[in-house]
């Protein structure tokens, strides 16, 4: 537990969120600037910074998020696919320093992953 750490907050209740999905090791809920229809954050109750501190003692946790993913997005109407996106470090864009993972779903097709930059850009 992080006491200035916003998800810590979250998974305590001292922030409001829109939860979709809580038990004794993940907290689901709904991404508050969503860029897609269907947006939502799992994330472990444990305060993990980032996918570099993850490791095998987190596993029950970072399994549940991906088990979870599916039946949730499906749930909140994401019913014809989805992405997962687990944003690392500077690199990856990362914002908030406590492992979650974005689903993300339509109805539209959410376009490429990455868009490819044009040769010699
Ligand atoms: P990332 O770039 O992967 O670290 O993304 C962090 C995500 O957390 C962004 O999509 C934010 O919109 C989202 N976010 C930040 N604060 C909150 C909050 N209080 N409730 C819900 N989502 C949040
Ligand atoms: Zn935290």
């Amino acid at each position: 537990m992080s006491a200035e750490c916003i998800f810590c907050k979250i998974v305590r209740g001292e922030i409001p969120s829109k939860k979709i999905y809580e038990d004794e090791d993940v907290f689901a809920f709904h991404d508050i600037r969503p860029v897609a229809p269907v947006h939502f954050l799992i994330v472990p109750k444990q305060h993990i910074p980032s996918m570099y501190e993850a490791n095998m003692v987190h596993h029950q946790a970072l399994g549940k998020m991906l088990a979870l993913a599916g039946g949730l997005a499906q749930q909140e109407g994401a019913d014809e696919g989805f992405r997962t996106i687990i944003n690392t470090g500077r690199v990856g864009h990362q914002e908030v320093y406590h492992v979650h993972m974005h689903v993300l779903g339509g109805p539209e097709p959410l376009g490429p992953m990455i868009v490819r930059k044009q040769r010699g850009a």
